[in-house]
């Protein structure tokens, strides 16, 4: 069966080059970069060399990079790093849209008495800077702004946002994760203290994170324990992860503005070949301030679990903006937190491109999804209550 992944945000293809590029330091250079032996010695100089790729695809320090386990890790880190470096401040500014990441350790957090400002987002997923300046208090010890939403692609201004955080003297993380890869990224000039993001959406394995720490900011490990990483997260070194992670970095710096535009081309011919072949759909998010590699879209009066079984079976994979919770199928938080109606928020799809697809993935989908539609509309009481409706 012809396979067609669509589903990038999810988690990518682990690229052939960067497992080529581990698999010494499983087999042969296995050592712990700590021993005083050759087996440790040898690992200084392609480890320093994978810290400078990573570094060089967000405009770093090398020193600024601390590698973790994950994406999720990371923000945690950050986020706790900081606030138990500033025990006297109390208030976190985050929005609404957040991944669980950072939202539900926010949410816990509140719950141990700090107080959270979530910022809203308007019906294209936007957030207004100036929200951001009202919010902050005395008391803020952080704020953590997503870079790039994972559901609907929508970019946020985050050296804006930065700005203001840094006028008013408050630590400034971003969740990076959909963005690094996707989108140039240059901390030389956007004043963010800490930024997280992760290995497996940019074409090297799950279980490699990076925490960026800009020189000079106060943050206290989250995982205590050996010297790694300069005393910033203990642990032995991940090192193939590591060297599989410079490699994608590499790979990922040296062809991030041609692939995208690549990529970009290829996303929005799937959205206008939808838009014309298939009747009540609803793009998801602002068309302007988005990532080129995702498309969110909603077809009305269906529910996206069963657009996505259906596409499964010709190969196509995808995901829903749907999260199962206790049995019922609720919106996402991130549509409801945009006010996408429910009639189409059930029904809300997202593709997620990357650099292994190709034209033919797109002819594909543009051939099966209208029929898919049709179908399910065909069995939906809510589609012809809706249509009749509408013509009433
Ligand atoms: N933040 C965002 C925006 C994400 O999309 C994800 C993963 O989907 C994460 C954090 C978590 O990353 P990881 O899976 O590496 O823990």
């Amino acid at each position: 069966m012809k396979v067609v992944y669509l589903d990038n945000n999810a988690t990518t293809r682990t690229a052939p080059e960067v497992v080529e590029a581990m698999l010494p330091y499983f087999t042969d250079l296995y050592g712990n970069p700590s021993s005083m032996h050759l087996f440790g010695g040898q690992l200084a100089k392609p480890l320093n060399r994978a810290r400078e790729e990573v570094a060089a695809l967000i405009g770093a320090d090398p020193s600024e990079i601390v590698f973790t386990s994950c994406g999720t890790e990371s923000d945690n880190a950050a986020i706790w790093g900081v606030l138990h470096s500033y025990p006297q401040k109390r208030h976190i500014i985050t929005t609404r849209v957040e991944h669980p990441a950072v939202g539900n350790l926010v949410t816990y957090l509140s719950k141990k008495g700090y107080k959270v400002t979530l910022l809203p987002v308007d019906r294209e997923g936007l957030l207004k800077p100036e929200q951001l300046a009202e919010a902050i208090t005395d008391e803020t010890a952080l704020v953590s702004i997503m870079w790039a939403n994972n559901e609907t692609g929508v970019l946020f201004p985050i050296e804006t946002l930065a700005h203001i955080a840094k006028s008013r003297g408050v630590l400034f993380h971003t969740d990076a994760v959909q963005a690094v890869g996707k989108i140039p990224i240059d901390l030389s000039r956007v004043p963010v203290d800490l930024l997280s993001f992760s290995g497996h959406k940019l074409h090297a394995p799950k279980g490699i994170g990076v925490l960026y720490i800009r020189k000079g900011t106060p943050f206290t490990p989250f995982i205590i324990g050996g010297h790694q990483e300069k005393g910033r997260r203990g642990g032995t070194e991940n090192v193939p992860y590591i060297i599989g992670l410079g490699k994608a970095c590499e790979m990922a710096r040296k062809h991030l503005v041609e692939e995208n535009r690549r990529i970009r081309k290829l996303r929005d011919k799937l959205e206008e070949g939808i838009l014309q072949s298939i009747p009540r759909v609803i793009i998801n998010g602002s068309r302007k301030e988005r990532l080129g590699n995702t498309l969110s879209i909603s077809f009305e009066y269906v529910e996206g679990e069963s657009i996505l079984m259906h596409l499964s079976n010709l190969g196509i994979c995808a995901s829903s903006g749907s999260a199962c919770t206790s049995g019922s199928l609720e919106p996402s938080h991130v549509l409801r937190a945009m006010g996408v109606p429910f009639t189409a928020a059930h029904g809300s799809i997202r593709f997620s491109l990357s650099v292994y697809n190709t034209e033919e993935d797109i002819d594909y989908v543009l051939e099966h999804l209208p029929s898919v539609i049709r179908r399910l509309r065909e069995i939906s009481p809510f589609w012809e209550k809706g249509e009749s409706a509408r013509s009433a």
